[in-house]
């Protein structure tokens, strides 16, 4: 094969060989792969092409289900993210949810320049990437990155220094926000569709090392103990279930009383959350809750 040749026909190349060599090695690997998928992690990562989820993390087809998007976003209001977040955690029955962001982010580098620039007016829309409109499809993307990277406050931090801070708080944010969706709070409170626990974790890629680092932000279900053996219980009154989804309506948005983060490492800092503040860069409309929320028993599984 020529590194000189055609990209496109590289690629078909080396597709056609690779599912050979494939087929050779592990002959019912396709066949097996044609009868479905069950995928134990949903990786949540930036679209940059050096930051290929199966490739880095030495996994083979079938093993982890991917939402790629420039810098690594998951918002309240994206129903292509949610979407594939609910189908991953309900129907496909992943255990973990992985937000990784990596090194050296176009995307974050981009923000991190705009919320530095002295000029920047955080009443208007904001343009972070200059030469386009602020109403620019990619402008909006990043506008709730850039006003993350404002709160930062690295106005004097050399940009070095200051894009890991942004890369780590905006995985942190974005983990927040997983924990805030109905699919994740709802496979806390009540389970999934097919039992399985669920996990949620914040990463970063180093592009220059090729290794992963877990920030040490990942938290799981509540603990299973009888319903008499768990501390939650002297609180009843603390817990809000979560409402059934309404079809038709954006049963997605986030319930923000009935986020119910749990700390699997330290499990003594478990402390449900109740109301808190909207999302950062979300308008109060995605924080809205489906139906009034009511108090009810504690949900311990068994
Ligand atoms: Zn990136």
């Amino acid at each position: 094969m020529s590194r000189h040749e055609h990209p496109i026909q590289r690629m078909l190349t080396a597709n056609a060989q690779w599912a050979e060599d494939v087929q050779r090695a592990e002959p019912s690997f396709f066949e097996q792969s044609a009868k479905g998928q069950s995928p134990h992690t949903l990786w949540i990562g930036c679209a940059d092409s050096r930051v290929p989820d199966s490739i880095v993390t030495g996994s083979k087809p079938g093993e982890i289900f991917v939402h790629r998007n420039i810098a690594n976003q998951l918002k309240l209001d994206d129903y292509n993210a949610l979407s594939v977040l609910r189908y991953a955690v309900d129907y496909l029955g992943v255990e973990h949810v992985v937000v990784v962001g990596h090194t050296e982010c176009g995307g974050a580098a981009a923000c991190l320049a705009a919320a530095q620039d002295v000029n920047l007016d955080l009443d208007k829309p904001i343009a972070t990437v200059g030469s386009l409109p602020p109403d620019s499809s990619l402008n909006r993307w990043l506008e709730p990155l850039t006003r993350l990277a404002v709160s930062l406050e690295l106005s004097s931090t050399p940009h070095e220094e200051a894009l890991p801070l942004v890369v780590e708080e905006n995985v942190k944010m974005q983990v927040e926000n997983l924990a805030k969706t109905h699919a994740i709070t709802e496979a806390w409170t009540k389970g999934t569709r097919k039992g399985q626990d669920v996990w949620i974790h914040g990463w970063v890629y180093d592009i220059s090392t090729g290794k992963l680092r877990d920030l040490n932000v990942s938290r799981g279900p509540p603990p299973k103990k009888p319903l008499a053996e768990t501390p939650v219980c002297a609180e009843p009154e603390e817990y809000i279930p979560v409402d059934e989804p309404v079809y038709g309506q954006p049963s997605d948005y986030i319930h923000v009383d009935n986020a119910l983060p749990y700390y699997y490492e330290e499990p003594e800092e478990y402390n449900p959350i109740k109301a808190g503040p909207a999302h950062y860069g979300v308008s109060e409309e995605y924080a809205q809750v489906d139906k009034p929320p009511k108090a009810g028993p504690i949900q311990v599984f068994a």
